[in-house]
């Protein structure tokens, strides 16, 4: 698993013209049971990748926090969020609430994340490739793709199931 990690930034390249190609066909004419293949090419790569065998997300890139994020996550701190905000987050480019440093200040040792519970929005949703209408976030996928080997496996598997 750590080589496939370690090779994906490369073969994220090696494959985005490609995908480029594939998801500007799929935003076109989206097939009608896409959602239904999503979700199947999602749960079958699920079954078999461990995300505590990876961690990846967590330790290259963090996940945004919305304001409903702040307050549940400060409150099981038992923090205020503006003190919860100043500890952990910083504002970015896009004037989003993000992590001040990764990997996460949240990610254990055993790859465990310590808010599991109460954990972002955006963590939960990581990497997406169960969302509906999965065409409207191809920008977002062709980066996630560099960072996530579930999704770099689900995009591969799209393409060959989806004849465009
Ligand atoms: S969501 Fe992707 S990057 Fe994150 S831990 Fe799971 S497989 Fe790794
Ligand atoms: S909050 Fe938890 S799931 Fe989210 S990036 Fe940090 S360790 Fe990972």
């Amino acid at each position: 698993m750590q080589d496939f990690i370690d090779n994906l930034p490369q073969l994220a390249k090696d494959k985005h013209n490609e995908n480029k190609a594939f998801f500007k066909k799929l935003k076109k004419k989206p097939p009608k049971q896409l959602d239904y293949v999503m979700q199947e090419l999602h749960d079958r790569e699920f079954q078999k990748t461990d995300c505590l065998e990876c961690a990846n997300c967590c330790k290259t890139t963090g996940p945004l926090f919305t304001d409903k994020d702040i307050e549940r996550i400060a409150k099981h701190f038992k923090m205020k969020p503006q003190d919860f905000i100043e500890s952990y987050l910083r504002i970015d480019e896009e004037n989003d609430y993000v992590l001040q440093s990764v990997p996460c200040t949240f990610l254990g040792a055993d790859n465990y994340c310590s808010i599991y519970d109460v954990r972002p929005k955006a963590c939960k949703e990581f990497p997406h490739t169960d969302r509906k209408k999965f065409q409207q976030i191809s920008n977002l996928t062709l980066k996630n793709v560099a960072i996530c080997p579930a999704a770099f496996n689900i995009v591969e598997e799209m393409k060959k199931r989806i004849k465009l």
